[in-house]
């Protein structure tokens, strides 16, 4: 790849308390597709042989990242709201993602999946399939031929579920010997960098997975050095079936470690709503990142997590969609959803403030981005994952560059998105 440069309105977030904002200015981003140098002064930058491309009025800001999502529940966005987690589970959800041992239906759903991540500005995304391992590897490939990158997850899960969507621990294993297969048969990047898309280990939830599943699961992990995903303290009467199922554990999280899957690799967690004490201080030793998802939580009638008493306690906090507990993909929606969230705390409590913007921007993009490497920021050795925002249509007055980005996060949608960028590539329309 070509050394390029770009310009425009560069807006980003360097720590959560504040944007960086450069009007007219640049970023260079190198051969391997990770960025340079960002500064006002293109001759501060070094731009010799690099192809110059001019954004004009429009904004350059990070690509998003969403932290949990399910790709087989994509039909099921915006419909089935009318249960709580457990019996929605059961009615809607289970009986949607025992299709996808079709693979024609599989591709179908999968193709609509990632060309709307890729719509609505997702560059990134951790991602669940099914337990079927064939329709989890064309997955994968379709991430791979979009450009995008992605953690996918072949779904263990051997209990509490209707036989279609149980497998032996042994297939299990099997199946993602098979997926590891698929992860290292994809083209291989540039050598610095990890592949785009790799597996992910992803136990649905306890409830799901015997002892010998979860075990199984955090073996897996360990031996290939594998990210793990799952679900934690969503809901009070999951957490109460988590404590019969694992007398022993001393809280929901606990029963993740005690397999290996709470830390031992790069861990996130969706949810975390009823997260505290013990559970909260092991999250913070292990380093295992939330990845928050306000609409899923209020559709779903789990809770609100308490996003700022995780970040003032010093956890990592992402973004999640969780499609399609949640119903929107966009994850600009989901800052303002948890900006809105942290209000209804602060209602309740004034001891801790609200979410601020450039903070819920930072979780979305910084802070989440760090679970897949340097990625989410200008700053230099950085991957380039960007996005180029056309808001004339938004912008009908003088507002400030910083009002462009807050009327956008909360109005704009995939219409405004001009251009996408992921690893410095920049990714075309892929349906
Ligand atoms: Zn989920």
């Amino acid at each position: 790849m070509q050394k390029k440069i770009y310009k425009a309105h560069i807006l980003y977030t360097k720590e959560p308390g504040r944007f960086e904002v450069i009007e007219n200015g640049y970023v260079a981003v190198g051969a391997d597709g990770r960025v340079t140098g960002v500064s006002a002064d293109l001759a501060s930058l070094d731009s010799e042989d690099a192809e110059v491309t001019d954004f004009g009025d429009r904004l350059l800001i990070p690509a998003m990242n969403d932290l949990h999502v399910h790709a087989p529940q994509y039909r099921n966005q915006g419909i089935a709201m009318d249960l709580e987690l457990l019996p929605w589970l059961q009615q809607y959800t289970f009986p949607e993602e025992m299709k996808f041992a079709d693979t024609g239906y599989a591709e179908r759903m999968y193709r609509r999946f990632v060309r709307d991540l890729w719509r609505f500005g997702t560059m990134r995304a951790c991602v669940f399939a099914t337990i079927h391992t064939e329709s989890t590897r064309l997955l994968m490939r379709l991430f791979q031929e979009a450009g995008m990158g992605a953690l996918v997850g072949k779904v263990a899960m051997n209990r509490n579920c209707p036989p279609g969507l149980m497998e032996s621990v042994d297939e299990m294993v099997k199946g993602y010997e098979e997926v590891i297969k698929e992860s290292s048969s994809l083209p291989l990047s540039p050598s610095t960098l990890q592949p785009l898309v790799r597996p992910i280990v992803t136990p649905r939830f306890v409830p799901s997975c015997t002892p010998e599943m979860l075990r199984a699961c955090g073996e897996l992990a360990a031996k290939f050095q594998l990210p793990v995903q799952s679900h934690l303290s969503e809901n009070k009467d999951e957490i109460a079936w988590v404590q019969e199922l694992e007398p022993e554990s001393t809280s929901y999280g606990d029963a993740y470690d005690r397999y290996g899957l709470f830390g031992q690799t790069p861990t996130v967690m969706a949810h975390c709503v009823w997260t505290e004490g013990e559970e909260l201080e092991l999250m913070k030793r292990r380093g295992v990142v939330v990845a928050h998802c306000p609409t899923s939580n209020f559709n779903v009638a789990s809770g609100m997590a308490p996003i700022r008493q995780f970040l003032d306690e010093g956890l990592r906090v992402g973004l999640g969609s969780d499609i399609s507990g949640g119903h929107d993909l966009s994850i600009f929606r989901m800052m303002v959803y948890a900006i809105q969230v942290s209000k209804m705390h602060y209602q309740q409590n004034h001891e801790r403030s609200f979410l601020t913007l450039s903070e819920a921007f930072w979780l979305a993009t910084k802070s989440a981005g760090s679970f897949f490497g340097r990625v989410g920021s200008f700053e230099p050795g950085y991957e380039f994952d960007a996005l180029v925002i056309d808001d004339a249509d938004l912008n009908h007055d003088n507002y400030s560059l910083l009002q462009r980005l807050e009327r956008y996060i909360y109005l704009g949608d995939d219409r405004q998105i001009e251009h996408r960028f992921c690893r410095g590539k920049a990714i075309e329309c892929i349906i």
